[in-house]
């Protein structure tokens, strides 16, 4: 992938409302944790939850069939209370078929609606490594709330 993603004049990413830290974009802020995950097993297990996250703010990166199909992952798992391992599993399938969720259009072609979300990348990167795995949890539980 290896985008930016679009930010306004702020900073702003135009999707989850992130602000850029740093001069880190959202996306950018987005491969720290990804990084951190390298190290800590106890982190990995929070991969799917870290991604799904991220993702599900940022709609534009997939079709319409993707991105329902995504959210719908992540309420199953969450609801039905998915073990780390059958996530993982569940995510692996998924990521087969990822051509064809993501969206085709080119970066500046994508629509994007700008949503309210009440924590976002920008709280993970805030809190640091060693706040991570508490902070994913606050997020996926926030964006099930705020799914329905
Ligand atoms: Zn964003």
């Amino acid at each position: 992938m290896g985008e930016n993603g679009v930010v306004t004049d702020s900073g702003r990413c135009m999707e989850c409302g992130a602000v850029g830290l740093d001069g880190f974009s959202c996306w950018e802020l987005f491969g720290f944790p990804l990084v951190w995950e390298h190290n800590a097993p106890e982190l990995y297990a929070f991969h799917f939850w870290l991604v799904s996250c991220y993702m599900i703010q940022h709609p534009s990166r997939f079709t319409e069939e993707g991105y329902r199909h995504l959210v719908r992952l992540f309420i199953d798992a969450y609801d039905q209370d998915w073990k780390t391992a059958y996530i993982l599993k569940r995510n692996r399938e998924l990521m087969k078929n990822i051509d064809k969720l993501t969206t085709p259009l080119p970066d500046q072609d994508r629509k994007r609606k700008p949503a309210f979300w009440s924590l976002t990348i920008e709280d993970i990167y805030l809190g640091g490594e060693q706040h991570a795995i508490a902070n994913i949890m606050r997020w996926k539980e926030r964006i099930r709330y705020e799914l329905s």
